[in-house]
């Protein structure tokens, strides 16, 4: 008799501060029954760079530059279920503070006007990822199929969340589980 198929899962941090993938981690002993029904693609936790098809997609912070843009279009084209985890990704979260500035007006604060800068040039190097004019959440690039809100969700939520995928239900969080902050 063949094992069944493992569920294959990717996950990318784009403007976030990798918070709720210590909160996927938080899931604790889980981790080990997590680890007997799921492979990982590309993620944090993983050295794959390129994302390949996927059951579950699970993406932290929000949309602020073109790569980000890239890596969320390529999420969505390779797994059939996108999720965004946390504040950032589901409304632009704290990265969204400046969207009430220009881009350059931050640029020029950050790197002109900060003491203890050596030159006080913008970075330019065509390398560097061009930044959007706002934070944007997933769901205005991309279409998103579940939100779990919380900054982070706590990690008995993500366990909640992730074993209600897993066994083929609409997660539900209720309760203490289901936070906004
Ligand atoms: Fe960090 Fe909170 Fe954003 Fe998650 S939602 S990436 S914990 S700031």
């Amino acid at each position: 008799m063949t094992a069944p198929r493992k569920i294959r899962v990717a996950t990318a941090s784009l403007a976030g501060c990798f918070g709720c993938h210590m909160a996927f981690l938080d899931i604790d002993e889980h981790l080990l029954e997590l680890a007997g029904q799921v492979e990982f693609d590309r993620s944090p936790l993983t050295d794959i760079k390129d994302v390949g098809p996927c059951d579950v997609g699970l993406i932290e912070g929000g949309v602020c530059n073109a790569e980000n843009v890239h890596v969320l279009r390529a999420f969505r084209r390779q797994c059939k279920t996108l999720v965004a985890m946390g504040a950032c990704a589901i409304n632009g979260g704290l990265p969204a503070q400046r969207n009430h500035l220009s881009v350059a007006d931050c640029l020029r604060e950050v790197y002109q006007f900060r003491p203890g800068l050596a030159d006080g040039r913008i970075p330019d190097d065509p390398e560097l990822p061009l930044p959007l004019d706002k934070v944007r959440p997933l769901h205005e690039v991309v279409r998103v199929d579940y939100f779990l809100p919380g900054c982070p969700p706590s990690g008995a939520a993500v366990w909640k969340f992730l074993s209600d995928l897993l066994a083929g239900r609409t997660p539900r969080l209720t309760g203490a589980l289901l936070h906004y902050d």
